[in-house]
């Protein structure tokens, strides 16, 4: 029997076809939960998601990224 690779967001649970993983609380969030994201350099991408943009902290690191 072949097994469906079930892919949830760690955020809000939903089913998710494309996921990335938020460098700041490390859980893979789907894109609706995905506040923003950015390039750093050609092989550094930044990705925070809607929980941590919310932590002042957080989001000031992911800003002098
Ligand atoms: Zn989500
Ligand atoms: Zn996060």
């Amino acid at each position: 029997m072949a097994e469906k690779r079930n892919l949830k967001c760690e955020r809000c649970g939903r089913d998710a076809y494309y996921m990335e993983k938020c460098d700041y609380c490390s859980r893979n969030v789907c894109r609706p939960c995905q506040k923003s994201s950015l390039t750093a350099s050609k092989t550094e991408r930044k990705v925070i998601c809607r929980d941590c943009w919310g932590d002042t902290k957080k989001r000031k690191a992911f800003k002098s990224a």
